[in-house]
Parts: C-alpha cells; sequence; structure tokens
C-alpha cells in the first residue's frame, strides 16, 4: 500500500471504537470533536506532505516491494542514507516549527531502530523478533502512525512497580493465554494517543527484575476494547482565536493516561516479555535511540531556529536590539543553534556499524543533540521571557482593530522603527505563546522530559562514556606536574650548595 493521504489517514482513525474521555465526557469522534481538529489538520498535513512532487524524493523512498514509504523506515547503507533521513526529518519539522514532538517520523524511527536491532531479542526464542520485524513492515507498508507509552504513572515512585498500592496501578501481566497476554494497568503519557492509529508499549533500560511482569514490548491499535484514554485538560479546546493565540491555537498536542482493562495482546503483537536481562540489553543496544534521537535533534534545531528568530524579531520590534547586554543575551543564543549544528554534522561524518550490515548515527552525538535542545531551549525561553518583559502582558486582542478605538491601537501599539502596531502585536503574542501560556510552559516540558528523566540520562552519560581521552590527559598531567614538584623541590638545595 505505502504512504497514505491526510483524508486516508482521518477516515482511518474513524474505524474501530476508541475511548477517549475529555472534561469528564466521552469523545464520540475524535475526528469531528473541536479540541482535536487542529492537531487532526497538522498531522494530516504531514501525511500529504509525503505526496507534494517538491518534497517526495526527500519524505520517501521505494522498498524491495515496489511501495513508496516513509523515509523514517529506510534502511541506511551509506552516509547519504542517513542524511536522507535527516533531511527528512526537518521538512517533516518545518511545518509546525519544530512544535510537533510526534510527528510520524519520531515513533517512525524508533521502530525502524527495533526491527533493525531485532537479534537483539533472538535469546528470547519463539517468535518474537519476528513478530516485531513483520510489524515494522506492516507499520511502514501502511504508513500507521503510532504513539508510544513507556513510562510508569508517577503514584508512587519510591516503590517499584511491583509494590505499588494495587497490583496492576502499573501496566502488567495478569496472565498468559494460547492467544496471547492479558494485560490491565496504566501507563503514562501518550502523546497524540487519541489521534494515533496504534500505541507502542516499551520501557527504559535497567529495570528491575522484581518487575519482570512490567516489562514487555508490544503494540497494539488505539480502537482496541479495553483501551481507555483519559486526556490532559487542553490548552486550546478548538475555541480559542488563531490570530490572539497564533502558537498555542494552533500547535497543540495532547496528551492522555493510557488505560489498558484486561486486553489481550495477540502473540503476533508481543515483542517481548518475561526475560529482564535481555529486554534489557534491547533497550540499552538497540538503534531506535540512534534514530529516534537523530529526529529529535533535528526537530529541536529547527524549533531553536524558530525561537531564535522571534527572539530577535522582538528585539528589533522594542528598540532593545541596540543595547549591548540584549545583543549578548542573542548572541548567546545564536551559539546554541551553532552548536546543534555541530552535532547534527558529526551524526553523518562520524557514522557507526549498526546491525545487519547497516550504519547508524553515533548515539553521543545525537543524543547530545536531543539533551542539549532540553536546556538550550528552555534558556532561550528565559531570554525571550527578560527581553520580551512587560510588553508581552499588555498586547491588545485582535478584535481591538476592528473596533472604535482601533487609532489608539495604531497609535500606542507601533514598535521601533519600521515595525507598525500590527506586526508588533503579531510578534508579541507569538512570543507570549511560547513563553508565557500554558502551550508555552508544555514545550519547555515537553523538551525536558520527552526523553525521560534527565537526571538519570546525564548520570548514565558519565556512566557508560568512554572517558580514556579525558582521563588520559589528567594522567599526563598528574605526572608532568610531579616532575615539575620534583624539580621545584630540589632548585632551593641545589641553590643552598651552590
Ligand atoms: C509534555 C510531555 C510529553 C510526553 N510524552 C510522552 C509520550 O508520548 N510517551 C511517553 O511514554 N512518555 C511521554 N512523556 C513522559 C516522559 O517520558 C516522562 O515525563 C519522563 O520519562 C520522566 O518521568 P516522570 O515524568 O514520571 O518523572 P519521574 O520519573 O517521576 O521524575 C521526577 C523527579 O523524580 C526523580 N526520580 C524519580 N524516580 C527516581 C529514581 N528511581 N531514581 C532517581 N530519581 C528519581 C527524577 O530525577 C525527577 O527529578 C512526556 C512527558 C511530557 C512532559
Amino acid at each position: 500500500m505505502g504512504i497514505r493521504t491526510g483524508k486516508e489517514y482521518i477516515q482511518g482513525l474513524r474505524k474501530g471504537t476508541r475511548e477517549v474521555w475529555l472534561r469528564g465526557e466521552r469523545v464520540a469522534d475524535v475526528t469531528t470533536h473541536p479540541a482535536f481538529a487542529r492537531p487532526l489538520a497538522h498531522t494530516a498535513g504531514l501525511f500529504d506532505l509525503q505526496h507534494d512532487p517538491v518534497h517526495r524524493d526527500v519524505l520517501t523512498w521505494r522498498t524491495p516491494g515496489g511501495d513508496l514509504v516513509g523515509t523514517s523506515y529506510l534502511p541506511c547503507k551509506t552516509k547519504e542514507d542517513i542524511a536522507k533521513r535527516a533531511a527528512a526529518y526537518r521538512v517533516m519539522a518545518e511545518p509546525t516549527l519544530g512544535m510537533m514532538g510526534r510527528s510520524p517520523d519520531f515513533l517512525g524511527s524508533v521502530l525502524h531502530g527495533f526491527a533493525e536491532s531485532s537479534e537483539l531479542l533472538e535469546p528470547l526464542g519463539g517468535d518474537f523478533a519476528n513478530n516485531l520485524r513483520e510489524y515494522a513492515n506492516y507499520v511502514r507498508d501502511n504508513d500507521v502512525f503510532l504513539t508510544h507509552a513507556i513510562i510508569t504513572p508517577q503514584n508512587d515512585r519510591s516503590k517499584n512497580s511491583a509494590g505499588q498500592a494495587d497490583e496492576f496501578l502499573h501496566l502488567g501481566v495478569v496472565r498468559e493465554t494460547s492467544e496471547g497476554l492479558i494485560v490491565r494497568g496504566a501507563r503514562m503519557l501518550a502523546t497524540m494517543g487519541p489521534i494515533a492509529d496504534e500505541v507502542l508499549i516499551y520501557s527504559m533500560a535497567n529495570q528491575k527484575p522484581e518487575d519482570s511482569n512490567y516489562l514487555f514490548v508490544f503494540a497494539m491499535p488505539i480502537a482496541t476494547p479495553g483501551i481507555r484514554q483519559i486526556c490532559r485538560e487542553p490548552y486550546d479546546d478548538g475555541t480559542r482565536l488563531a490570530a490572539n493565540h497564533p502558537m498555542a491555537a494552533n500547535f497543540e498536542d495532547s496528551d492522555t493516561l493510557i488505560i489498558f482493562d484486561d486486553v489481550l495482546v495477540p502473540w503476533k503483537r508481543v515483542f517481548a516479555h518475561n526475560n529482564v536481562p535481555v529486554i534489557n540489553d534491547f533497550h540499552a543496544r538497540n538503534t531506535g535511540k540512534n534514530h529516534s534521537s537523530h529526529q529529535a535533534a533535528v526537530r529541536g534545531l529547527v524549533k531553536l531556529e524558530f525561537v531564535v528568530g522571534l527572539l530577535m524579531e522582538v528585539v528589533k520590534a522594542n528598540g532593545s536590539e541596540k543595547f549591548l547586554h540584549v545583543q549578548q543575551m542573542v548572541g548567546e543564543c545564536v551559539h546554541y543553534v551553532e552548536l546543534m549544528k555541530s552535532c547534527l554534522v558529526r551524526a553523518i561524518a562520524e557514522c557507526e556499524p549498526g546491525f545487519g550490515g547497516t550504519i547508524k548515527p553515533p548515539l553521543l552525538a545525537v543524543n547530545t543533540g536531543r539533551m542539549l535542545t532540553s536546556r538550550f531551549y528552555s534558556r532561550i525561553i528565559e531570554i525571550l521571557q527578560t527581553v520580551g518583559a512587560g510588553g508581552m502582558q499588555m498586547m491588545p486582542s485582535m478584535e481591538d482593530f476592528h473596533s472604535p478605538i482601533s487609532t489608539d491601537i495604531e497609535k500606542y501599539y507601533q514598535g521601533a522603527t519600521g515595525v507598525d502596531a500590527e506586526k508588533r502585536i503579531r510578534l508579541f503574542k507569538m512570543a507570549w505563546d511560547i513563553c508565557g501560556d500554558a502551550f508555552g510552559s508544555r514545550q519547555v516540558q515537553y523538551e525536558r522530559y520527552h526523553q525521560g528523566d534527565p537526571v538519570r540520562n546525564m548520570a548514565g552519560l558519565f556512566m557508560n562514556y568512554d572517558k580514556s581521552v579525558c582521563e588520559g590527559l589528567v594522567a599526563r598531567a598528574i605526572e608532568s606536574t610531579s616532575q615539575d614538584i620534583l624539580l621545584k623541590l630540589q632548585a632551593p638545595k641545589m641553590a643552598l650548595a651552590a
């Protein structure tokens, strides 16, 4: 079948019955509910983009079977293949200015890496590894839109899953049957869950043996009886005027808690379970992390470029760009953009051997880019808040332009030379959405947490880092200083002797 259009994607969401709860009510049809209208339109737009003659060659490739499929499933044999993947990530990120974390290429990259690394699951025996490969082909060939839920709900973080107040507060296996696994409990959180086709369930590495019953890899269609999603309070319920909230009313991603109520996961859809060491090893070494971190870093760069551009326009509009300390702060942000670009050059130039004759972007480079996005993004937002200051708070509604006070609006909201009131108001509204609105706070939180807990990620980086070069320099320095000290200690004696 191959790539779908946006219309086909939306039609697909109408098949089956999905259970989505929003503000105390069950959503009858996510494709017509106003709260999902904008994310749906943006996602559908990305499906259509694959058919656009301008972008088709970058966004797609032809499988040996003849299907035209998404580039996030492109196996990499050469550096050009990695470069093509990077170019496709960029084309996918630009329409939403990097704000949509769960564009289809993100989980496409995760699943592609999982399948590419499926040999790591062979020690499980049975059909698990093969099930994963077949599932990845199915998703690729049918252009399926995935979400994922990898984290257990917080509940009580001082206890593991087995120790929670209820045995199945966290998603776990109730029993095995001849048909598959019966699973019960919750996972958090599934971004875009209400309008995704399927959900991929897996975990972070380093899970404890006592949580064996909560450790598995499987995928299920969202429209499965017993799968229930509870949406967080929407920041845009479809009623906000895009002119007043150019970012918040356009780029809302929904997030849900996803509950499995004794759902049967057929064996075909189970890719791993009941073996903590093998599953931990799979999560530590599969190339899904390489490809998805690469995607996240490219998307992150687009996002940084956009907010830095916004920052530049804001300081131009309020005339503060002439002040030295403001120039210094914007210059600092330019550094961040340029550093991100450097990580992405390494992603291709220093590619490494992967599984089965493939190559992969080095995790250190792409993961550094991905983790830096989070730090840089929140710092740029802090600077935007500092230089935008109270100006962002006092912007009127766009409706005021069409009211009896419109001349006041034109006069009193004008900016520095050459920036009229309308441009300044539009700019500052955009800036406020990004750094003051709930939408903007979620964006900061998304970058901080979507890749897992940054504290443990950084600690893992330190623990697993090849320290030989850094420590070697220190060893040489110690050696040379100790000789230096010896010389100095000997010097007075020599002087005395003389
Ligand atoms: C906007 C947004 C979108 C997201 N989308 C998705 C998604 O689509 N799919 C998905 O699966 N996840 C998603 N996530 C969830 C994300 O994976 C988690 O937020 C992240 O893994 C951190 O987990 P947590 O929020 O439970 O924080 P916690 O793990 O509870 O961490 C909170 C604090 O407690 C500390 N802490 C907690 N436990 C320990 C411990 N055992 N040892 C040491 N310190 C600890 C942490 O260091 C941290 O400071 C999203 C998150 C956000 C904010």
